[in-house]
């Protein structure tokens, strides 16, 4: 199976993920993408499941199980793309042009699940004699809360007993992201949230008679910015993903010049790094704020608590995948990387999960993505002979 025809498919579905806007419109959420997944596990003839993690949004799985197998794969890949505003090609008619597929997705992430769905439908067609078992997942929301993930990793968990599709954890997970077919074997994770300062409005003719909460806020600001300072001091800098970080990124407040504010919010992007407990930021900053500020103020509950992937325990996996990579394109590295990914939420099961995948994340939510095609071929060709042959595979 030719994982660019593959791609061209994918990418002419659209799944954008509104990341948090209140949007509609046929271009929106996985629905389409995860139908004509199914038609694709269907035609395969293999298991499948789809499970619904948010309202008719759904992850979907398959499984290639080789009897006498020892060792399981799972493969992942969303499903989702960011948004395609302010691009400047077609982002659902795929292009190809110089050596490259153009469109929303070929990058980040249809191009990774292009070739791991051309490397599973290889191994299903032809069983090699030594093939590891391999489980095919395509989650739904990763680019903007990865709940897929997190329910995916819920099915060797807290769904083991009864009767899941993947009931003991798998051995590895191989999550797709662009990673120019490095293996990523560490990264950050990011918390986000909300914080509001509140006040009296009145009109700004008379602010005496008003509490400005923007006022407020920039007391909240200044303590900020002194706490983002310390930030890459309070730990140590890992030597693969670099310090941890604190950086405020947006602010909203007041309803015209002519009126005292009654509202101000500011969100706030902290980045951790392996060894941190990304539940513990936001209660770590409180207690800053708290001991150096006599103002109110509200921490609004995160949307987003990510986690890290730390390389404590997928060193010689990212090994047995380096060895495959160098046979088929040359020297690659092992690597640590500031964004988060899926494979920390399967890591948080006790599992080894590294990232791997063609693309670059230089192209990733560009205004004209893209994915070199030798890449994207190379990668498939990873994948199945990882997956193809489990004898020298570390014992998961
Ligand atoms: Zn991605």
């Amino acid at each position: 199976m030719d994982p660019l025809a593959l791609l061209q498919e994918l990418v002419a579905i659209p799944s954008v993920n509104p990341m948090g806007r209140d949007v509609s419109g046929p271009e929106y959420f996985e629905a389409r993408l995860t139908e004509y997944l199914a038609g694709f596990f269907e035609k395969l003839g293999v298991r499948y499941e789809k499970v619904e993690v948010l309202p008719d949004r759904h992850n979907i799985i398959a499984r290639f199980d080789r009897p006498g197998a020892t060792s399981t794969i799972l493969l992942d890949a969303h499903q989702d793309t960011v948004p395609v505003e302010g691009m400047t090609i077609p982002p659902f008619q795929p292009e190809i042009r110089d050596g490259r597929l153009y469109g929303r997705g070929a990058s980040d992430v249809k191009g990774g699940m292009a070739a791991m769905l051309a490397a599973f439908a290889r191994l299903v067609k032809e069983p090699p004699s030594h093939a590891a078992n391999v489980i095919m997942s395509c989650s739904c929301d990763e680019e903007s809360t990865a709940t897929g993930a997190t329910a995916l990793a819920r099915m060797w968990t807290d769904d083991a007993a009864n009767g899941s599709f993947i009931p003991t954890p798998p051995s590895l997970a191989i999550v797709a992201e662009p990673t120019d077919l490095d293996i990523v074997v560490a990264h950050r994770g990011a918390v986000r949230w909300k914080i509001r300062t509140t006040g009296r409005a009145c009109h700004s003719s008379r602010p005496q008679d008003g509490v400005n909460a923007i006022y407020k806020m920039s007391y909240v600001l200044q303590a900020l910015e002194r706490f983002a300072e310390e930030v890459p001091r309070m730990f140590p800098e890992h030597p693969l993903c670099g310090p941890a970080t604190l950086s405020v990124g947006r602010i909203e407040g007041g309803i015209s010049v002519n009126t005292v504010p009654d509202e101000c919010l500011i969100e706030i992007d902290r980045r951790c790094i392996p060894g941190e407990d990304c539940s513990q930021i936001v209660p770590q900053v409180t207690a800053f704020l708290r001991e150096r500020l006599d103002i109110e103020f509200e921490m609004l509950p995160p949307w987003l608590v990510g986690a890290t992937l730390s390389d404590h325990n997928n060193g010689a996996w990212a090994d047995r995948l380096l060895a495959h990579v160098t046979d088929v394109v040359g020297p690659r590295k092992k690597v640590g990387v500031p964004y988060g990914t899926n494979a920390s939420r399967i890591a948080v099961t006790g599992i080894p999960a590294v990232v791997f995948g063609p693309g670059s994340i230089a192209q990733a939510h560009t205004k004209d993505e893209w994915i070199s095609i030798d890449e994207l071929r190379h990668g498939a060709e990873i994948y199945y002979r990882f997956c193809a042959d489990e004898r020298e595979m570390p014992n998961g």
